[in-house]
């Protein structure tokens, strides 16, 4: 595994409002198994060969940074690789899926009313009757194996700091920051889909079913959903595109992109008092750009 560096953003806003921000680059992690979803793949991968399985089946929509994280890891790592995904199928493949099945996973499609019984015991029960003995991983790759490697995403942090933020999808990720925080700092969660208040309870659960234990360091900051999951602004473009000329790092639109835009907004209005040292996570999930590129003709 690579290195997932800091690395410090120089700009006149930070310097105006006294505030000095790091970037946490999980996306140089792995040139495939992005971010983030390497993390929460660590323990599953290690998990999936205790049990001695051969196959790992999981879910996700038709873009998903974690079907193509997994397709990745299967290849990498030895493991045949099932992908239900989520609707009709498209041909050509999008690039996502076209990927994933360049790294030999097998797809399922499934229709959005069947996809939402993804976690109910009996349709599970029902693929494992189909697919024979299969290691399951739910949507995005989030479980308590997870969630725990994602914890490493603090350890790895060397530095001194006040905040840290990331980008929030299921909130597994989240989760094992704050878990791993174990109640010093703060941590600011960025939900990318409208509605994100329910993650509250989905970070708490996923904390205390690790750890045992409760924590109140940390927050949502759920206005920066851009009207819902992958619905994209002109501002959110705009502000991504000189990120990337600012800084030479590229965002996505669906959860890092909107983040970092949040933050800077937090930044503007003096949300951080003086002298606050902020880390943002970059979770990755670069891959997805070239399915916007495709869809909306985008340059991201
Ligand atoms: C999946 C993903 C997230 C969200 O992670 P969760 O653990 O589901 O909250 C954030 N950022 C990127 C780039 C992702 O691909």
């Amino acid at each position: 595994m690579e290195e997932a560096p800091l690395q410090k953003l120089e700009d006149k806003l930070l310097q105006a409002q006294g505030v000095e921000l790091w970037v946490k680059r999980e996306d140089l992690l792995h040139p495939h198994i992005s971010g983030n979803k390497w993390r929460k793949l660590k323990y599953n991968l290690q998990e999936a060969q205790r049990q001695n399985h051969q196959t790992i089946l999981t879910f996700g929509g038709a873009y998903s940074n974690h079907i193509a994280a997994t397709a990745a890891a299967g290849k990498e790592y030895g493991f045949k690789t099932i992908g239900i995904i989520r609707g009709e199928e498209h041909l050509p493949l999008n690039p996502t899926l076209s990927f994933a099945t360049s790294c030999g996973m097998q797809l399922h499609y499934i229709t959005r009313e069947k996809y939402k019984l993804k976690n109910d015991p009996a349709f599970l029960e029902e693929l494992l009757l189909q697919f024979g003995q299969v290691y399951l991983l739910p949507e995005g790759g989030t479980n308590l194996l997870a969630v725990k490697g994602c914890t490493e995403i603090v350890h790895d942090i060397s530095i001194k700091y006040d905040y840290i933020c990331c980008a929030m999808g299921t909130g597994g990720t989240f989760a094992g920051i704050v878990a791993s925080l174990a109640g010093k700092q703060q941590a600011l969660g960025f939900p990318a889909l409208k509605g994100g208040e329910f993650l509250k309870q989905e970070t708490e659960e996923l904390v205390l079913g690790y750890s045992g234990q409760s924590y109140s360091n940390w927050q949502l900051i759920t206005d920066y959903h851009f009207g819902g999951y992958a619905k994209v602004k002109p501002e959110l473009l705009a502000f991504m595109e000189s990120f990337r000329r600012q800084h030479y790092i590229r965002l996505e639109p669906v959860y890092t992109g909107k983040m970092m835009y949040g933050l800077f907004d937090l930044i503007g209005q003096g949300y951080f008092a003086r002298g606050s040292r902020v880390v943002a996570v970059h979770t990755g999930g670069l891959q997805g750009n070239a399915g916007f590129q495709e869809r909306l003709g985008l340059q991201v």
